[in-house]
């Protein structure tokens, strides 16, 4: 039986990848050594490095003034490098509050400044993006910050908030390289790693130049991006394994047709499911307005609570793991990231097709 993984993170990584990386494991390209047991100064994982460098700029086509650093600690150490970073002399950041990382982020950048909430989706029940034409953004504003897609509530922004001069950040964790996205537009993008480029571990930031190295006295040497740009991601050592890993990843999505291309498959992957579930009388439901459904997460209730248990335990029987829907909803939750192959939402659809017919 062919096992489809629905994690939401971390999540399901391409199988050839994973296949590469087993056969190179214990001696990587003829050096003797496995990537983990490499020297970060090395030869050879400096070029490991700046293949994976190269590539997600190939990819994202990022412009030359933006950096790319390969960080630890997460997302989250990211809600606090991102205020600490970017604050300078403004008094005020901006944020949009689409749900529950939204809210964290918002929480820990309270800790350094003084947080304007430009938009929010609380009193909808965070079920979607609230219109650009209600935000109340603050043009004197240090950043103006957003969650691209709410990897548990299942709201996706399809469209790039306009911030004139107000440097845009984006948490893309969750749906970074599943579509194209005009960099340019943005100050900063962030995502950890561990739903659509590799293992868990590292954390990927992008950001434009003239953004980094204003950091007041006293901030500690790790959480200044300026150190760890002038020193290519190498100030301390890296992940390594994980950059490994995220290299093969951008080099998969390159030979499978780059992002565009991903864009099209995520696209039909996320209408197969969607519609299964709306075609259901009930069975199932989708709480997320249609137009700001996510592509990647697609959170999904059962309208007979009791059948929660054995839906899950049918679904695991048939090959279909980590259905659970997150603790703080409940429910279900099917998570289609890049590495999702269509077969694996194909099968999906059959389950719920034939679930539904047999308990509805
Ligand atoms: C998973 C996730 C995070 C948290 O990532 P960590 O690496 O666990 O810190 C933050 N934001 C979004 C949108 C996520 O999906």
């Amino acid at each position: 039986m062919t096992i489809f993984n629905f994690s939401a993170g971390p999540a399901v990584l391409p199988r050839d990848v994973l296949q590469q990386a087993r056969e190179e494991l214990l001696d990587w390209n003829g050096s003797g050594m496995s990537v983990m047991e490499m020297s970060h100064r090395g030869k050879e994982f400096m070029g490991i490095a700046a293949t994976a460098e190269a590539d997600l700029r190939s990819l994202l086509s990022i412009p030359e003034n933006y950096k790319v650093l390969f960080l630890q600690g997460g997302a989250h150490l990211q809600f606090a490098m991102i205020p600490l970073n970017l604050l300078c002399d403004k008094l005020s950041v901006d944020y949009v509050n689409t749900g529950e990382w939204s809210k964290k982020a918002i929480a820990e950048a309270k800790k350094f400044a003084k947080v304007n909430i430009v938009a929010s989706g609380a009193d909808q029940n965070f079920i979607n993006v609230p219109a650009f034409e209600t935000w109340k953004c603050d043009p004197e504003a240090a950043y103006l910050h957003y969650t691209s897609n709410e990897t548990i509530g299942g709201v996706e922004f399809n469209w790039i908030p306009e911030s004139g001069d107000v440097p845009l950040v984006a948490d893309m964790s969750s749906n970074i390289l599943s579509r194209p996205v005009d960099v340019s537009r943005y100050g900063l993008i962030y995502a950890g790693a561990q739903k659509n480029i590799g293992p868990a571990g590292l954390c990927i930031v992008i950001v434009r130049e003239d953004l980094i190295g204003k950091v007041t006295p006293g901030m500690p040497t790790m959480l200044d991006y300026k150190i760890h740009a002038d020193n290519d991601s190498m100030y301390n050592t890296p992940p390594t394994f994980g950059i490994y890993m995220a290299g093969l990843v951008f080099s998969w999505l390159k030979r499978n047709g780059g992002l565009v291309q991903m864009e099209q498959l995520n696209i039909r992957k996320a209408n197969l499911l969607y519609d299964a579930i709306d075609a259901s009388n009930g069975f199932y439901n989708c709480p997320v307005v249609r137009s700001d459904r996510s592509r990647m997460n697609v959170p999904f209730t059962l309208k007979d609570a009791s059948l929660d248990g054995e839906f899950l335990k049918q679904a695991d029987q048939h090959g279909l793991l980590q259905l659970k829907g997150h603790r703080s909803v409940g429910g279900m939750r099917a998570s289609i990231y890049n590495a999702m192959p269509l077969e694996g939402v194909q099968t999906l659809v059959e389950f719920l097709t034939h679930f539904a017919k047999r308990h509805g």
